[in-house]
């Protein structure tokens, strides 16, 4: 083994998921720096292994154990650059934890990403699926990703638009593998507008008589508030946040749709509709439903909950079970958003 790097054999990676699904890796090693990212590569690649990276461990269904060398992502850094007229550059390591770095950035007055609160996960992990929520998402501010390109060795930088960033989705969920994310830069603001416009941030300000106006702090506050009433906590109910994307269908799709069901619930996106895929789990009668080990939260039909020692495959055949019946009923195909490991086992 080089120096630098510890690799350890049969690891349970259960308490290394939000869903708490127990799978076993087959090698498992910390990196903490590019260096010790490269001996770990190094090291697989001697024995023809793959190797899985890991951050927070809150977008991923294991599906089963892990015949791999799983490098958990553990890169940190925090600072500031160009900072001028109101304006400056976040720069975080992968491995620092999104919702310590969101509050540290609103702390200082700096706008922009203060609607991600509480969105688990590391920084290296946002820009995979571009984290969003309240109107804002990661593609607003990102300036650049850094990243190892497995396929030419290469340290990279990959500006916003080489991302190719779309509604939870990015140029790395689309490749995946193939560039592991060092660390993300991300244009802050003094002065940039807050985006308040969500119904429930509205009604949470708009009943306090702030003395003065808003700052981003409050807003991050606004967001923990709403978020903890409505979302279950991972560590009391594990679960990997939203289960599906919202769907994006084409307008005449809408029509037809609201012609059926006046009561749908849907936003304008970009020359399509959205469609809220809670409501339309929530419709099929699923919101709240538990079987012995796994179940849907009882105030957010979006996320799955394990229970009680459920597996991967338990999860994803419940997932299965609620896509069908909303494809059945509304004739809308719902996409999964957590990543399966292994790929093959996924819906
Ligand atoms: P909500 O406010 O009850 O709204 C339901 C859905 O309608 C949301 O998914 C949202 O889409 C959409 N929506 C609501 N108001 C909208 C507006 N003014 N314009 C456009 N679209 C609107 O949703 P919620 O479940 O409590 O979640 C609140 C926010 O947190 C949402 O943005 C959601 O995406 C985010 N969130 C993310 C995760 C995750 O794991 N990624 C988990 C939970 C919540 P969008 O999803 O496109 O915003």
């Amino acid at each position: 083994m080089k120096s630098g790097l510890v690799v350890q054999e049969s690891v349970s990676l259960m308490p290394r998921n939000t869903l708490r699904v127990e799978v076993m890796a087959r090698y498992y090693t910390n990196v903490t720096s590019v260096e010790q990212l490269r001996q770990a590569l190094a090291w697989a690649d001697e024995r023809g292994l793959e190797t899985l990276i890991l951050g927070g461990g809150s977008n991923l269904v294991f599906a089963d154990d892990v015949d791999a060398l799983v490098i958990h992502m553990a890169i940190a850094g925090c600072h500031w650059a160009n900072a001028a007229n109101g304006e400056a550059t976040l720069v975080l390591g992968a491995g620092e934890c999104w919702h310590e770095a969101v509050l540290y950035a609103a702390a200082a007055g700096y706008r922009g990403i203060e609607n991600l609160a509480l969105i688990p996960g590391t920084a290296g992990a946002a820009p995979i699926q571009n984290i969003g929520a309240y109107g804002v998402e990661l593609s607003d501010t990102l300036v650049s990703v850094t990243a190892l390109d497995s396929e030419s060795q290469d340290i990279v930088k990959l500006s916003n638009e080489a991302c190719e960033f779309a509604y939870r989705d990015s140029l790395f969920k689309r490749q995946p593998g193939r560039y592991i994310i060092l660390e993300i830069a991300m244009q802050l603001s003094r002065t940039r507008s807050l985006a308040l416009g969500y119904g429930d941030l509205q009604q949470y300000f708009s009943g306090r008589e702030p003395a003065r106006a808003l700052t981003p702090a409050d807003v991050a506050q606004g967001v923990m508030a709403i978020r903890r009433r409505k979302l279950p906590d991972p560590a009391q109910l594990p679960n990997v946040g939203s289960f599906f994307k919202n769907a994006i269908v084409p307008q005449d799709t809408w029509e037809q749709l609201r012609a059926d069901h006046p009561d749908m619930v849907a936003y304008p996106a970009d020359h399509s509709v959205k469609l809220a895929a809670a409501w339309l789990i929530d419709q099929c009668g699923w919101k709240g439903y538990r079987e012995d080990k796994v179940g849907v939260h009882n105030r957010q039909a979006l996320v799955l909950i394990n229970h009680n020692g459920g597996t991967g495959a338990d999860i994803l055949a419940l997932a299965r079970r609620i896509r069908d019946d909303v494809q059945a009923r509304f004739g809308v195909e719902l996409e999964m958003e957590p990543r399966v490991v292994p790929a093959g086992l996924g819906l």
